[in-house]
């Protein structure tokens, strides 16, 4: 397959530059994810506003969703609306659990600058051949690479497991070496999707197991996943508006902004945005059953989602004004 896309001509940024300036001022880079054009505008007006880097991810699910054809332009618009306003934020166009080298080697060919290799459910022998395979590919090109160790508990896209398994600190610096990745997402007890943790457990993430993991890789870009506070504000306004959403909970804010002090240079967050976007549209519906003008619902979901976002940025990531804001209309 020949490549049809340069990341670089479409202004789009890897995460090379982000994640050292992210680990030298003590942030962390925002991760969002999107399926549709209204989620990728929350995103980037809510990053463009705040001055913060933002990368864009799209899971294998969401590209087909999508069209892998059509999301480089998703990725340049979304750069050329930051620039128009005056904000000069790097963004990033990320696959999110890149299952095999064949999606990510098509997604490179379609302008992605970043890419996850998700080698998590193979033995430790596989995941580093695989991901150094990936490493290999995205090299010649100057697109950075997201390896993980440790396999996250939850559901995303295919991407299904039950428990924990703790990154182990002694095969980091081993992994990191062998595969020439560029960051490394770690578990430390965050989770896929809305269901995190039930009611009355107490969330704690294994904070020493993020210390242990920095002490053999110093300052080295380290990734969370699964980061979705799961707010119970939008839980509620979705089942106060006909919608069915039990025993959701995430991980509290507190556990996340020490996380950002240290070497986490990027946090992953989607089940949020979700969230938000559903509550707003079940709002509008619930309050007014004749409309039928998409702009009528998708736009105030989206404007809760970017405002969510923005609040995040403040309490969490630390990003705000690492460069230049948006001019707000
Ligand atoms: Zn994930």
């Amino acid at each position: 397959m020949t490549r049809k896309f340069n990341y670089k001509e479409l202004g789009l940024s890897n995460t090379r530059e982000m994640f050292k300036k992210a680990n030298e001022e003590g942030y962390a880079v925002p991760a969002f994810n999107f399926n549709n054009m209204e989620q990728m505008q929350a995103i980037v007006e809510a990053c463009a506003e705040m001055g913060s880097p933002v990368i864009l991810q799209v899971s294998k699910g969401a590209s087909n969703y999508i069209g892998l054809e059509m999301v480089p332009f998703l990725g340049e618009a979304a750069v050329s609306y930051a620039r128009a306003k005056g904000s000069d934020i790097p963004v990033a166009l990320h696959l999110d659990h890149g299952p095999d080298l064949a999606t990510i080697k098509d997604c490179i060919d379609h302008g992605f600058s970043s890419v996850m290799i998700d080698g998590s459910h193979y033995d430790y022998e596989d995941n580093v051949k695989y991901t150094k395979e990936a490493v290999e590919y995205a090299h010649k090109f100057d697109v950075t690479v997201e390896g993980e160790l440790g396999v996250l508990a939850g559901i995303e896209d295919d991407v299904e497991a039950e428990e924990h398994v703790y990154t182990k600190p002694e095969e980091v610096e081993d992994f990191v070496s062998k595969t020439g990745v560029d960051s490394l997402a770690i578990a430390i007890g965050t989770s896929h999707g809305a269901h995190k943790f039930k009611p009355g457990d107490d969330p704690k993430l294994r904070l020493d197991v993020l210390a242990d993991v920095e002490k053999k890789i110093p300052g080295f870009p380290i990734v969370l996943h699964g980061s979705s506070a799961v707010p119970a504000k939008f839980v509620k306004m979705i089942n106060e508006n006909g919608g069915k959403i039990a025993d959701a909970i995430g991980i509290p804010n507190d556990q996340l902004r020490g996380a950002t002090k240290s070497a986490v240079a990027k946090i992953n967050v989607d089940t949020d945005g979700r969230l938000a976007f559903t509550a707003g549209i079940r709002k509008v519906f619930a309050e007014n059953p004749s409309e039928f003008d998409p702009r009528k619902y998708l736009g105030p979901a989206k404007k809760l989602m970017k405002d969510y976002y923005k609040e995040k940025i403040q309490d969490i990531f630390g990003s705000e004004g690492a460069y230049k804001k948006a001019e707000v209309r």
